[in-house]
């Protein structure tokens, strides 16, 4: 069967009273930018609650699909044959037609499911169910009508044109990105981190990402696997400005004046600080990250505290309760997790000490920062000075 139109149902945002059509706006925005990356020409449009992609070029089905399937805010996307209504006997040999092309072995259970958007429709919807129905029977007498578990739901949406379709592929879910203002993703090349953007993003919440690295100690290559990282969500998210931080004085002079086993606590407390600062800078609402209580020392319910001592804005950790495989599934469903893997150095791991602090005391932590005070507020004026932005697509 050769589909020209693409039905997009979306779900929660189908219940935001007044405010319905601003969330509409955004999805009709988001599938439009999803589509610039397929090849051919598409045609987005809004009709009474339903959103629909017109494929007015040649078009390859699957990549179509894969596309829409990375926006969030659609939760099916049903291709459709679309019909112009020139009477009732026209209207049963389409679906007739199709219920053949689309199911040439005619031995399954069906139901119709028709409804009027045009209530001056000569037919009720209850009309249209049984004479379709009666007409499918007629032709594919292998078929049978199941009202309660069909294996094939036919609809047929009586509009201006009409529409029939069977299939929903699922899409992603979510709320369309924009409509949820932004926030700053703290991304490493873990797996942790992107999943944790994913799953922000989903919330309808554009991102921007920072990246500490620490060279000569990490490499160009550790970088550009943060670049393809994000880039992964990006395909979700929309583009990130991505900060990539010049990290490696600031470690070196912790590591230089603080006790060892805090290194880790306070490194990311400076982590926070900075992540923050540029967080402000671009109208970011909140900081990500990929934490998850108790995953490693710097993750115990007090080394989150000390962490969020320095935060002002709220941290979002939206994998705080996952076991590791649960994240892990994640990464694999969005295509991060063979990237993330790739064996190359963490500038934490570098600096990490034999027995961290599991149970740091924030007033501890406070003081031993104090012994940074000669230098590090220069230090930490140079690391934002010289921050590279790279744009994601
Ligand atoms: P991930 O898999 O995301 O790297 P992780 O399990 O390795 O996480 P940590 O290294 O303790 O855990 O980092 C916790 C969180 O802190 C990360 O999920 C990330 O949000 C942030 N983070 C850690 N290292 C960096 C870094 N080099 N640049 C930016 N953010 C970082
Ligand atoms: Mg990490």
């Amino acid at each position: 069967m050769e589909y020209r139109t693409f039905l997009i149902k979306y779900g929660e945002i189908a219940i935001k009273g007044r405010n319905r059509y601003l969330f509409e706006d955004a999805l009709v925005r988001q599938i439009r930018h999803s589509l610039r990356k397929v090849d051919g020409e598409f045609k987005v449009r809004k009709e009474q609650g339903r959103i629909f992609v017109d494929c007015e070029s040649e078009y390859d089905f699957d990549e179509t699909v894969e596309a829409l399937q990375k926006v969030f805010g659609i939760v099916g996307i049903c291709p459709v044959v679309v019909t112009e209504d020139e009477g009732f006997d026209k209207l049963k040999a389409d679906v007739v037609d199709y219920v053949g092309k689309v199911y040439p072995d005619c031995t399954q259970t069906f139901k119709v499911d028709a409804r009027r958007a045009r209530k001056n429709y000569p037919k009720t919807s209850m009309e249209v169910n049984a004479d379709l129905g009666e007409a499918i029977l007629e032709s594919c007498p292998g078929m049978k009508v199941d009202v309660h578990h069909p294996q094939i739901m036919l609809s047929v949406e009586i509009r201006e044109k009409i529409y029939i379709y069977s299939t929903i592929i699922p899409g992603a879910g979510g709320m369309p990105v924009g409509t949820n203002g932004k926030a700053m993703l703290l991304l490493s090349g873990g797996i942790d981190s992107p999943v944790a953007g994913y799953m922000i993003s989903k919330r309808g919440v554009e991102l921007d990402a920072v990246y500490f690295h620490a060279p000569p100690y990490t490499s160009e290559r550790a970088k550009q696997k943060v670049v393809d990282l994000a880039r992964i969500v990006a395909a979700y998210s929309g583009p990130i400005r991505l900060h990539v931080v010049n990290f490696t004085d600031i470690q070196l002079y912790i590591y230089e004046k603080c006790p060892h086993e805090e290194l880790t606590i306070i490194m990311r407390r400076y982590m926070m600080r900075i992540a923050e600062h540029f967080a402000k800078e671009s109208n970011c609402l909140g900081l990500i990250t990929g934490e998850s209580i108790g995953q490693v020392a710097s993750q115990t319910m007090q080394s989150l505290a000390a962490t969020n001592d320095v935060c002002t804005l709220p941290v979002y950790r939206p994998l705080i309760g996952f076991d590791k495989q649960e994240i892990v599934d994640i990464s694999l469903k969005i295509d991060a997790y063979e990237t993330s893997i790739l064996p190359f150095e963490d500038c934490c791991t570098i600096f990490v000490a034999k027995h961290p602090v599991t149970k740091p005391n924030v007033n501890v932590i406070r003081r031993s920062e104090l012994k940074l005070e000669e230098k590090i507020e220069e230090l930490v004026k140079t690391a934002i000075e010289t921050t590279e932005v790279i744009t994601v697509e």
